[in-house]
């Protein structure tokens, strides 16, 4: 039923999407998620997205980080395993041992020349799916080039301003999406424009979010989309299902907290924390 142009996105239009877990699982049947950011006072955005791709359901989770990020990962997030840099402050080398299923990179990552220069060499090497976001977005707008390097279908989460820097400027909201169609298909990327009704675009197709509130309006709240879509497609979705179905559980979970923290008060935090009722709704 993803077969339409367009469709507005609720919980019927998920419920076929969804996949319940099985009896006799355990936690290498549900991937390893690598989320690959942060840098000096941006370490609390790889937390997010790596504490939301584990509350998405994957079974295990890396934060690639700068060495400043060591600590307040391991301390604060006792359930991720961490690898850093050969750098204090920023990312200026993405190597690692690790076979994970699907990476998450970009979130804090900041664009220090050495960071640019390790994310060019990382799209160059990597074969993993991938979801990008934030600066990684910035540095592909910047070197249009790096984009012929991404794995098909690969997602990129663009609020406003990093659509801008992607696609150009638009005159009107369906020159937005024209704009944004054609890039998609010039590259095979999906592009998730954020917003209220966020909209999931691949090629000529786009699928309108209808949860979510203006509580997300606030700090975070995009990293911790980023994970759970990384969380998704770790899971075995396909990187649109993930894209839908992800947009749709993050805006759910924002719905269903609303009730206890109000528009002003709720945090990305709390959108991590309300995942869990935005699943057992579906159950
Ligand atoms: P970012 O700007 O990267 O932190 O992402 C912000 C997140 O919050 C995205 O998932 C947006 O779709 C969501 N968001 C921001 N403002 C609103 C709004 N007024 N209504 C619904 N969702 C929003
Ligand atoms: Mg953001």
């Amino acid at each position: 039923n993803l077969n339409t142009e367009t469709e507005l996105i609720g919980k019927q239009e998920v419920l076929p999407l969804y996949q319940p877990r099985e009896k006799f699982s355990h936690k290498g049947s549900f991937g390893h998620a690598l989320i690959i950011g942060g840098s000096y006072g941006k370490i609390g955005a790889v937390t997010l997205a790596s504490r939301a791709a584990l509350s998405s359901g994957v079974g295990l989770v890396t934060a690639f980080v700068p060495k400043c990020g060591y600590v307040p990962l391991q301390s604060s997030f006792p359930e991720a395993m961490v690898i850093t840099d050969k750098e204090e402050e920023c990312i200026s080398d993405i190597s690692f041992e690790i076979e994970p299923t699907a990476i998450g990179i970009g979130v804090g990552i900041g664009a220090h020349d050495k960071t640019v220069t390790a994310f060019e060499a990382f799209l160059k090497a990597n074969t993993k799916p991938l979801v990008i976001d934030a600066d990684g977005l910035n540095i592909l707008s910047k070197k249009k080039a790096l984009l012929k390097l991404l794995p098909e279908q690969t997602v990129l989460t663009p609020h406003p301003k990093e659509l801008e820097r992607l696609v150009g400027t638009w005159k009107d909201d369906f020159d937005k999406l024209e704009k944004t169609k054609a890039f998609s298909k010039k590259y095979n990327v999906i592009v998730i424009i954020k917003g209220a009704n966020t909209i999931t675009v691949f090629q000529d197709k786009y699928y309108v979010n209808t949860t979510g509130n203006p509580g997300l309006a606030t700090a975070g709240t995009g990293d911790v989309l980023t994970g759970v879509i990384t969380g998704l497609i770790t899971q075995g979705y396909q990187p649109l299902v993930a894209s839908i179905f992800g947009v749709y559980l993050h805006g759910k979970s924002a719905d269903i907290i609303l009730q206890d923290y109000g528009y002003q008060s709720l945090i990305a935090s709390h959108v991590i924390e309300g995942l869990g009722e935005a699943y057992i709704d579906l159950f």
